[in-house]
């Protein structure tokens, strides 16, 4: 079978399947493995990690399951995350009972009121879904309270892209996930962890594959027949599409092979936002003193998710990377994310973009400086990334971030229904994204592809 994609999901899928004694080839575009979850390098020794900023608990438990002690081990908690806005400032734990004591004690909130939120989370499941949003469960559970709201949402907001407007149900298990012990991180950074999995894969007998664009995936009479790649034909008995939803239906395999019903579902799934970042690396000898791993800023005096993605926003998170990050490597960096709008990057021109990206510079260096004084004279290295950025490397439709709105879950879980042999594993409907979503995802979408490929010895026998 071949996996197109090695994204978390993408390379999770392809272990299991490996695993289950599966014949995989992973075939991936870019040179390097694991799509978003990635780094680069740049003159002066600097890396930079691009996604990894932090994950839930979970991640640990899924990794040893799945991938290997090793990796698992490496899955340590951050030591530090900070809040600073104008309605409030505090270093939290970012677990349940950290917030529900900073709730009481920064926040005034009666601890019955608490208690109700909390229990109504953890009743909370996929198939119990109110259709009630997240501003109106806030509402529900802390009436004006925008201060809390912001507590509650905003990291939220920077880890899957989550609004006000969407479905409580997906907010309340992602901040659960979260909620369970903190938040964490891979010590050896994003390229440690792709090479391990990469032997891993290698070890299993999976053929790896990058700089190879699969074009199309073929289908005929309603089954999947392979795949298209440099005006090759592989053939497969399956497909796990690790690329976007909308890029696997609408690029890859063509509206004509599904239902109108089901490729009007795709149609109308939303995508979900993109993002900005601004990479910044000291020079080699240059150190900071401990600040926080995470540090969610802003200077907008109310929250609303709509100006997280805003091009001028004020509010984003940085990253502080210190020697911890890849012990042995005695370097540090910082890494400046927002949340953003392909179409606020998209249309500008080349002059405009530039200069766009210049102001973004400048405006983080601005924030930086504030909370580390001094920090501009030891960058040595500064550069941008955007939505379009985001696009180009990983070619997912308008750069998105966390792929798609919560309704691409339907339409991503019934895919083989559809074309029979065709399976997607890859950031859908809130729930699936980020590094644990992704991954988790991975593992539901490859045991229903070996179920389906068992169903098929079981039918010739
Ligand atoms: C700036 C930023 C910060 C983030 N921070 C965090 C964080 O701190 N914590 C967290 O948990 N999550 C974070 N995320 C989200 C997380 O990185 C993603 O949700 C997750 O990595 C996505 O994995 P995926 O498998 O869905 O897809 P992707 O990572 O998008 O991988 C898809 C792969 O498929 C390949 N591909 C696509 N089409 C083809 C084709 N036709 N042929 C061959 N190959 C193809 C792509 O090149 C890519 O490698 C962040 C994302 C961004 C952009």
């Amino acid at each position: 079978m071949v996996v197109v994609g090695s994204g978390l999901a993408g390379l999770t899928g392809a272990v299991v399947l490996a695993r289950a004694g599966r014949k995989v080839l992973l075939v991936e575009q870019h040179y390097n493995l694991g799509g978003l979850a990635t780094w680069f390098k740049r003159r002066g020794g600097h890396v930079f990690d691009v996604s990894l900023h932090g994950f839930p608990a979970g991640m640990k438990k899924t990794c040893r399951k799945y991938w290997s002690k090793e990796i698992a081990d490496s899955i340590v908690r951050l030591d530090g995350i900070r809040f600073d806005n104008p309605q409030f400032r505090f270093d939290t734990e970012f677990t349940r009972e950290d917030f529900v004591a900073k709730l009481q004690s920064v926040f005034g909130v009666e601890p019955a009121a608490i208690e109700r939120f909390f229990a109504e989370l953890a009743r909370m499941d996929f198939y119990s879904d109110s259709g009630e949003t997240v501003g109106e469960l806030f509402e529900r559970h802390f009436p004006g309270r925008n201060d809390v709201h912001r507590l509650l949402l905003e990291p939220i907001s920077y880890a899957n892209g989550s609004h006000l407007s969407d479905p409580a149900i997906a907010y309340g298990i992602v901040f659960g996930n979260f909620m369970a012990s903190g938040v964490y991180t891979f010590s050896g950074g994003t390229d440690k962890l792709v090479k391990s999995m990469k032997a891993e894969l290698e070890r299993l007998g999976v053929h790896i594959r990058n700089r190879v664009q699969v074009d199309r995936i073929l289908v005929e009479r309603g089954r999947v027949r392979g795949v298209e790649a440099h005006g090759r034909v592989i053939a497969c008995g399956a497909v796990l599409s690790n690329a976007n939803l909308k890029a696997t239906v609408e690029r890859l395999v063509g509206r004509e092979h599904f239902t109108s019903e089901y490729a009007e579902s795709v149609a109308k799934v939303r995508l979900n936002n993109s993002s900005c970042q601004v990479y910044m690396g000291l020079r080699e000898g240059e150190s900071i003193p401990f600040v926080t791993d995470l540090l969610f800023t802003s200077t907008a005096s109310r929250f609303d998710s709509l100006e997280l993605c805003e091009m001028d926003t004020s509010s984003r998170t940085f990253s502080f990377y210190y020697p911890k990050t890849r012990p042995g490597l005695e370097r540090y960096a910082i890494v400046a994310s927002t949340n953003a709008h392909w179409s606020d990057w998209n249309l500008l021109s080349p002059a405009e973009y530039e200069s766009r990206k210049a102001l973004l510079v400048e405006r983080t260096l601005e924030s930086v400086e504030h909370y580390v004084p001094g920090v501009r004279g030891k960058i040595e290295h500064v550069e941008a990334a955007t939505p379009r950025t985001f696009e180009f490397y990983v070619q997912s439709p308008e750069g998105t971030s966390f792929g798609t709105k919560f309704e691409g879950l339907k339409p991503s879980m019934t895919l083989h229904e559809q074309v029979r042999g065709l399976f997607h594993a890859g950031s859908v409907g809130i729930i699936m994204s980020g590094w644990l979503g992704a991954a988790n995802y991975g593992v539901i979408a490859a045991n229903k592809v070996d179920a389906w490929l068992h169903s098929l010895v079981e039918v010739e026998a």
